[in-house]
């Protein structure tokens, strides 16, 4: 049991770190915006630009007495995407230029080489507006994973054997539960459709990264199972049920990427809900 043994030291002081706040005049004490980051110099060095952004989390109507006890918030979902450009120097530059304002984590070449482009413990742009569950801000918890692949053509062995090895390492790095393990298509269904319906899911899912059904026992649902509900426990965002259904069916039916649910479809929604939620 904690005990105190002397009054908490309460200091007045707000000013944690010692930045020129002339520097960044719209930050206020709230959670800072993107387009408040976007404002920051990017030429300022990463641990100047972390300081200068982690001014706006220090509350400033409230006391300030620093605990001990502490480290750096990880990430626990992987969003994975393709580039949909022509290649990977393509997008590294994508990334560093400063109107784009996206960015990744990581950018797989086709050759299987890994590009790191920022800290794990950073916050990337990657997935922009976006919903999974009741997470509506995915990029705050998220890693960024972009496949140099344009989305018409097959993924290349040598880079989907490279993602397996960096997301093993991820896994179990930030011990990231496997059922975390999602594409964008999956966040953001009214906007994205990446990966494209070439990526391999189900070997992913073989190997712990994300979730498949078990073909050989597609039993009927029950008349009384609501597949919306079943979406949505899922994590999909069915707001727009039309998008969440193509989104569903690109990733784990992929013949058939229609708005309409068939009885086979309803068997792997209802095989997936029974089997991980
Ligand atoms: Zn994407």
């Amino acid at each position: 049991m904690l005990q105190a043994t002397n009054a908490p030291i309460i200091r007045t002081d707000t000013l944690k770190i010692s930045i020129d706040s002339t520097l960044l005049p719209s930050l206020g004490e709230a959670a800072v915006t993107e387009a408040q980051a976007e404002a920051i110099p990017p030429i300022m060095t990463t641990e100047d630009r972390v300081q200068l952004l982690m001014r706006a989390g220090i509350n400033k109507s409230a006391d300030w007495t620093e605990a001990i006890h502490y480290d750096i918030r990880k990430p626990n979902f992987v969003v994975i995407h393709h580039t949909a450009q022509h290649s990977i120097n393509q997008t590294i530059r994508t990334f560093q230029l400063q109107h784009t304002k996206v960015s990744a984590h990581y950018v797989i070449g086709k050759d299987g080489r890994v590009v790191q482009m920022l800290n794990d413990y950073l916050r990337s742009w990657h997935a922009g507006k976006s919903k999974w569950g009741n997470i509506t801000d995915m990029n705050s918890v998220s890693l960024g994973i972009e496949l140099d692949n344009n989305g018409r053509e097959p993924f290349a062995e040598a880079q989907i054997q490279s993602l397996l090895v960096l997301l093993d390492s991820l896994k179990t790095k930030y011990q990231i539960p496997f059922t975390n393990f999602i594409g964008h298509a999956d966040i953001a269904p009214t906007r994205k459709d990446d990966p494209s319906l070439f990526f391999p899911w189900k070997r992913l899912a073989d190997r712990g990264f994300g979730v498949w059904y078990d073909e050989s026992n597609l039993a009927a649902p029950p008349v009384t199972f609501n597949e919306v509900d079943a979406l949505r426990i899922i994590g999909y965002d069915v707001t727009n049920l039309r998008a969440a259904i193509i989104a569903f069916k690109r990733k784990f039916i992929v013949t058939d990427v229609s708005e309409v649910l068939t009885d086979y479809d309803r068997r792997v929604l209802f095989n997936l809900y029974r089997r991980y939620f």
